[in-house]
């Protein structure tokens, strides 16, 4: 699909549209919007609104501050529910300089050139199935979140156990109207935790998606008096909430994954793009996985995985290589939480997996066992690494690993890693409930 500057006008009368919202992420993988009347209409669509980036977590220092809104006209929307003061549709923004030269610390904009990158390899679209996991809980009489679960579902419960279901359907819907190919909705294993599944678009789009989503989940949550969180490990002792990957490269209309002559189904590519994802597992882990929290949910005993193996019958490993084959045959990552910036993310698993690729790499045996029920010797002869278990030791991993350093590009990896040491620093400071409890009449 291809949305002109025309289309757009048209979409503003048709739909009386009143306000325009251009979204953009920051580095911590958070949506930034700014809202105009739709008198701006023309200067949105001249790429003229200008924004002061220096406001922004990760974007520029003072002395360079101004910058400008590049909308991609393919990402016009309508906003189904706020008909209040008139529509509210929005943009995905690109940012530029003031010259007009994309700027090379937003996430987007580095997304696209990584995909470029690609094409100019021959391969025509990497594509991304996310399965986003999150809470939903009670909103308390002031409108705050309260850390009281709504309901005491369990996997694929129904109602009335499921109380989350209107809510979550109300999402599914507007999902709809917005233009997603909602596949699947379930509970999931922990109470008060959902699951929405949308089919696989190509790179670009599926981060898009999983931006707009998480905007749509939280919107229509506080609708139903509740709130979404997409937090990885909110509670304690219960499954934390992960944004498992499902991915596939294409050439032309072909799955590049799928060779209908080898014995798996798999193609030499498949497995060398997998052997370049376990290879780079720890330093991906930093930008999968890019809070304090997010380590709290990379545990034994909650199906989040631990050690870097791959499987293609179990669950537990990093990544697992599902039995659809043909235009299906993908590769799931597991490892991956919502509080990765999706654009950063996908670039960076993207470059993995392209190097392993390049460099013809092969991945160690497939485990169809459960790993967590190995002992550490035997888990050391079958040379099963673990996963970073902080998000310090992910930082350093990321440190040393100049491929992924390369896919965000040297403004992008300071940026993320200033902001990650100082998240770091403030939550090494901090002492906790845990603590207390273990020591303070122990000692
Ligand atoms: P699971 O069995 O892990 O729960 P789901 O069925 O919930 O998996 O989700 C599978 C995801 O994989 C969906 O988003 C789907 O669109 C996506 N998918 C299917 N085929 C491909 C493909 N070729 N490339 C990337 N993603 C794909
Ligand atoms: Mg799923
Ligand atoms: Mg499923
Ligand atoms: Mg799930
Ligand atoms: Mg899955």
């Amino acid at each position: 699909k291809t949305i002109t500057a025309d289309d757009i006008r048209t979409s503003v009368k048709e739909e009386n549209v009143q306000f325009l919202r251009l979204m953009f992420t920051d580095i911590n993988g958070i949506i930034k919007n700014v809202e105009v009347p739709v008198s701006q209409l023309e200067k949105v669509l001249a790429n003229k609104m200008a924004f002061d980036g220096s406001s922004i977590d990760g974007f520029v220092r003072i002395e360079e501050s101004d910058m400008l809104l590049f909308p991609d006209f393919n990402t016009w929307l309508l906003f189904p529910w706020e008909n209040d003061h008139g529509k509210v549709a929005r943009l995905i923004c690109s940012v530029h300089r003031m010259d007009g030269t994309p700027f090379e610390g937003d996430p987007r904009n580095n997304l696209v050139r990584v995909i470029q990158d690609m094409k100019d390899d021959g391969y025509s679209a990497f594509n991304i199935g996310p399965e986003p996991e999150f809470f939903l809980f009670k909103l308390d009489e002031n409108g705050e979140p309260s850390m009281q679960l709504n309901d005491k579902g369990s996997y694929f419960d129904f109602a009335p156990l499921d109380m989350g279901e209107n809510c979550r359907r109300d999402i599914v819907l507007e999902l709809e109207k917005m233009g997603f190919e909602v596949e699947a909705s379930h509970h999931e294993v922990a109470p008060g935790q959902h699951e929405i599944d949308f089919r696989y678009t190509d790179a670009l789009d599926a981060a898009d998606h999983i931006q707009t989503f998480k905007l749509v989940v939280k919107t229509i949550a506080r609708k139903h008096g509740l709130y979404a969180t997409f937090m990885p490990k909110p509670l304690h002792g219960i499954n934390g909430s992960g944004m498992h990957i499902n991915m596939s490269l294409f050439k032309g209309e072909k799955n590049f994954f799928f060779d209908p002559e080898t014995d798996t189904q798999l193609s030499d590519s498949a497995m060398h793009f997998l052997a370049g994802l376990l290879a780079h597992a720890r330093a991906l882990t930093a930008i999968n996985n890019p809070t304090v929290n997010s380590y709290k949910r990379l545990v034994p005993g909650f199906e989040a995985p631990v050690y870097i193996a791959w499987s293609g019958t179990n669950r537990s490993p990093l990544i697992r290589v599902p039995l659809a084959r043909g235009l299906g045959t993908r590769l799931e990552l597991r490892s991956v939480d919502p509080t990765a910036n999706p654009y950063l993310a996908i670039a960076a698993i993207l470059e993995a997996g392209l190097d392993g690729i390049e460099n013809k790499l092969t991945p160690e045996e497939a485990v169809d066992r459960n790993i967590y029920r190995m002992q550490d010797s035997e888990r050391k002869a079958n040379h099963i690494q673990d996963l970073p278990s902080t998000l310090h030791n992910a930082i350093k991993a990321l440190e040393d690993d100049p491929v992924v350093k390369a896919a965000l590009g040297p403004h992008l990896y300071q940026s993320f890693k200033d902001s990650k040491d100082l998240e770091w620093a403030a939550y090494r400071q901090s002492v906790s409930e845990w603590e207390r409890d273990q020591y303070l009449e122990l000692y």
